[in-house]
């Protein structure tokens, strides 16, 4: 299944992927598109347009997974999509704007779906989704104990 991943960073990108092969429980792999290196949040936008267009017209191409950091921007809330709501600084938002504008500027390819995009925001960076595990690693022998101590009592 051919899946590109945008995001921040080459790292960031070899993170969403493992995660990525996780949930769908097969390997992906990225259509090869050139574009340019992932260098932050602007470069997330800047490679969007050329990344989807050249996506929509490869039949190989099934889905687009995008993934940023929030870092000091506004988290994403239901009351965000209600009408008239306006969240100019909220990523989620920008980028939705993003994905939709370029998708109404394709003209649609026969037979074919429209290319599936996902969007994502890691709160406050990817960084943080990594430690987590770390973190339930670490923290899973100590609840284990906690239990067994509380039985013998
Ligand atoms: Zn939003």
């Amino acid at each position: 299944m051919k899946v590109d991943i945008l995001s921040e960073s080459p790292e960031d990108e070899a993170a969403v992927r493992i995660i990525l092969d996780a949930i769908l429980g097969r390997a992906t792999e990225s259509t090869g598109t050139k574009r340019n290196p992932p260098a932050g949040w602007g470069a997330v936008r800047q490679n969007l347009p050329p990344l989807m267009r050249a996506m929509h017209f490869n039949p190989a191409a099934a889905a687009l997974v995008i993934v940023v950091d929030s870092d000091d921007s506004p988290i994403h809330s239901p009351e965000h999509d209600e009408p008239g709501s306006i969240a100019p600084r909220c990523r989620i938002c920008l980028l939705r704007g993003d994905v939709k504008r370029i998708e109404q500027s394709l003209r649609p390819v026969a037979n074919r779906a429209p290319l599936q995009t996902a969007i994502g925001l890691a709160v406050p960076a990817i960084e943080a989704w990594l430690l987590a595990e770390t973190i339930l690693t670490r923290l899973k022998p100590t609840s284990c104990r906690t239990r067994r101590r509380g039985s013998l009592e």
